[in-house]
């Protein structure tokens, strides 16, 4: 049987669904991936040295307005094929959640419902002192018009620093995200894993702890990135062309 016979077959028959999603699928609506060079106004600056703790507390301001960008870029992106296909699985005899390492909303603005922000959200920043979630307007989300810099909000509560709501290098990840993200994996007949690289940990352990709970895990990327268990499917291929043929084979 063919690889994708298999995966259609395990899709068409599972009750409990999980969407595991990383970059790849995100890439598809020409979000970057944190792994490419920066365009534009960015160009001169190293991500992984944008996207720490240490570099907010250096100069918010720059760290700031580097998100104020990237959020700009996630909101100019639509929602691909790939996202609407991962929504259109949704009936009434499926449960589907979808846990992503996305920091857009991609998923939500494709009409997914249970989404679990493992790696955070640009549309909630939160406050660096207190660490509690802000509100703001829509005009201080605005992108600075002449150079790079704006300092961040002040928070309601203790007038500390607002900063992005996303977690940066070396932080852990949000308790609940991560607790519901394993109940989840542990519970699913499926785990569909797209455009994840599988090297960002624990993000990455998802898969592995759903196929050790008896899961089938299929991987859709760009690269086999298999772990070759018994229960386990990989289609390499874009995301939105895999899942269009996938889900034709499984008639949903
Ligand atoms: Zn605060």
């Amino acid at each position: 049987m063919s690889e994708l016979r298999r995966a259609a077959d395990a899709l068409r028959h599972a009750g409990k669904i999980v969407v595991f999603t990383g970059a790849g699928i995100s890439a598809e609506s020409g979000i970057p991936t944190f792994r490419d060079e920066l365009t534009g106004l960015w160009s001169m600056y190293d991500p992984q040295r944008l996207e720490t703790a240490n570099a907010f507390r250096e100069n918010p301001a720059l760290v700031w307005s580097f998100y104020l960008w990237r959020r700009r870029q996630a909101k100019e992106a639509k929602p691909n094929l790939a996202h609407l296909l991962v929504q259109s699985l949704e009936s009434s005899r499926r449960q589907v959640s979808v846990i992503t390492q996305n920091i857009d909303d991609l998923h939500e603005r494709a009409g997914s419902t249970d989404i679990i922000h493992l790696h955070g959200s640009l549309n909630v920043p939160k406050c660096f002192a207190c660490h509690r979630p802000a509100e703001l307007a829509p005009e201080q989300f605005a992108v600075p018009a002449h150079g790079l810099e704006k300092e961040p909000p002040r928070c309601e509560r203790c007038n500390g620093r607002l900063r992005p709501g996303v977690v940066w290098f070396k932080e852990d990840l949000p308790v609940g995200a991560w607790k519901g993200a394993l109940t989840n994996a542990r519970e699913c007949d499926v785990l569909l894993s797209i455009g994840t690289s599988g090297v960002v940990t624990p993000a990455a352990d998802i898969p592995v702890i759903a196929h050790s709970a008896g899961a089938t895990v299929i991987h859709v990327n760009l690269e086999d990135v298999s772990l070759e268990g018994e229960n386990e499917v990989m289609l390499v291929g874009k995301a939105t062309e895999v899942l269009a043929s996938l889900f034709e084979a499984a008639g949903i």
